[in-house]
Parts: C-alpha cells; structure tokens; sequence
C-alpha cells in the first residue's frame, strides 16, 4: 500500500508540476494575446483617426474653396465631382455643405451676399479660377444675333425679359455676345495683341500685351467667361448715341443690369469705356449701383465696409 501511496504521489506531484507549466504556458500565452489584441487595435484604430483627421482638413478646404466667391454655386458640378474624387470618405459636415451650394445653385434668385454668384468680380486683377465652369441657357432666338448663344442659367431669364420689355417699347437689343469659353477668350486676345502690335510697331510686347488687355480681357479675366455679361447691337462708342443705349440707361436696373465699363472708371475697371457691355447683378443691386454712381468694382468695395 505503502509503496502504491509512493508512486500515486509521485504520479500525482508530477502532473501537479506539469498542470503548473502548463497553467504557466496558458498565462503566457494569454498576455501574449492580450498584449497583441492591443496592438492590433490600436493599430487598426489610428489609420481611422487620420481618415477623420484627413476628412476633416480636407472639408475645411473645401469650406474654403467653396468661399471663394459664389464660384462654388458656379463651379457647380466640376468642383463638385473634384471634391467627391479627392475625399472619398467624406465627412457628413462636407456633404452637406455641398448639398447646400448645390440648392443654391438651383435657385435662381440673386443674393445679397459678397459670396453670391450675382456678385461675383472678375476683373484684371480678380481672374476665374482655373478650370471654372457655369451652367449656361441659351438666350431666346429672337434676341441673340447668332444661334445658340449662352448665359448664366440662372439670369437667362432676366435678360430674355429685359429683351422683350425693350421689344414692346419698340427697342430692338440684339445680343452680339455672351457667354465665351476661356479658349474663345484666349483667341480673342491673341487677335488683340496682333492687332495693336500691327497698330504700333514701336510699342515693346509689354506694351502691347497690356493695351490690348483693356480691349480684350486677358483670359481667365473676362466678364464674358463669366456668364453674366451681354454686348448688345455694336461695339462701337457710338452705341452711347443709340435708342438702345437710352432705353438700357433708363431701364437695365429694373431687370438687374448695369453697364459695366462706364468712361469715368477705366482707372477702377481696368477696361475702356464699353457703353454696350452689360453685366446683371441682380435688381437689388442694379439700382443701387447706378443710385450711388459707382462702378461693380467700388460697390463690392462698398458692401465690404457697410457690412
Ligand atoms: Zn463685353
């Protein structure tokens, strides 16, 4: 019995050790796999704090883009379709600032805003941004002198009613040009330049190059790339002495247009006297303008300051 206990103990010690082991192994083996979950979450965790974070900064540039002037309403889709390509994972706060300048794009009322499409300054000194683009109507047939001829889809419907007002006083205005691509506006200053180079073969490039800019905007500056600005009947000074200019003299403001280049401004503008380019800005803003005698580029300066 005695010697059966013995070896029972022995037995019984040595699978006593080994449950220790392995007790030993399995707590090892636990912490192990603790301290490797941790790892492993942590790892998977911080990628996802950069995405927010890159998320995050990446709205904030698209706050700003979409700042930039009422561009974002303008730019619309274009800049739309680079925002979605650029974040894929999009933050809700960015989506739903893009759904909001999309429904302003929609609207077709002018804002008061300096941000609204209807204010928005191109000048020489305040180009398009690169690659801009607007959703243009074409102006009706009987108003336009060639077919097809495009505005800004959101105050198409201003000018065709300006045209048939004037039209039932017995003013016939023609629209001679509109909307024109950034490569329209580009061969249009090239044929500038080779013209007054023609005009004056002692002027330098220089010279040349920054006359011609204030006949045919330097592209990326023109109104016309813009959407909102119209020629009407001739380019000629001597439009000032039409019917047509009196008529749009008394009643461009009442359907949101001013004339844009006035004779006095030219050191302001940047661009000659243009007595047949109109620019709508919208009713609101058309009469104040003309109330205060300012140009578009003083008034911007004044809603600044009156803010
Ligand atoms: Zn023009």
């Amino acid at each position: 019995m005695a010697v059966l206990d013995r070896a029972t103990r022995r037995l019984i010690d040595g699978l006593k050790a080994r449950v220790k082991i392995l007790t030993a192994l399995v707590v090892v083996l636990a912490i192990a796999l603790t301290v490797m979950t941790v790892l492993y979450i942590t790892k998977d965790t911080e990628p996802e704090k950069e995405q927010t974070a890159s998320a995050g900064s990446s709205s904030v540039e698209d706050d700003v883009t979409s700042d930039f002037p009422a561009s974002s309403d303008e730019t619309g889709d274009a800049t739309s379709d680079d925002k979605s390509s650029s974040s894929k994972k999009e933050s809700s706060s960015s989506t739903s600032s893009k759904v909001s300048s999309d429904s302003t794009a929609a609207n077709a009322t002018p804002g008061d805003s300096l941000d609204s499409w209807n204010l928005k300054l191109v000048n020489p000194k305040t180009p398009l941004p690169n690659g801009f683009t607007v959703r243009t109507e074409k102006i009706k047939a009987a108003y336009a002198r060639d077919v097809g001829m495009l505005y800004d889809a959101r105050a198409v419907s201003y000018l065709n009613a300006m045209c048939a007002a004037a039209e039932k006083d017995g003013i016939n205005l023609l629209v001679i040009s509109s909307f024109r691509t950034n490569a329209r506006q580009t061969t249009l200053y090239n044929n500038q330049v080779k013209k007054q180079k023609a005009n004056h073969p002692d002027w330098s490039d220089e010279q040349v190059k920054k006359y011609a800019a204030t006949i045919s905007a330097y592209p990326g500056t023109s109104e016309h790339e813009l959407g909102l600005a119209v020629d009407f009947n001739s380019v000629e000074e001597s439009f000032e002495n039409t019917k047509q200019f009196q008529w749009l003299k008394t009643h461009a403001a009442e359907y949101g247009f001013i004339m844009r280049y006035a004779k006095e401004k030219q050191d302001i503008t940047g661009v000659i006297y243009e007595p047949w380019h109109y620019r709508y800005v919208g009713e609101k803003h058309a009469k104040k303008i003309n109330q205060l005698g300012y140009c578009l580029e003083e008034y911007i300066d004044y809603l600044k300051n009156n803010k």
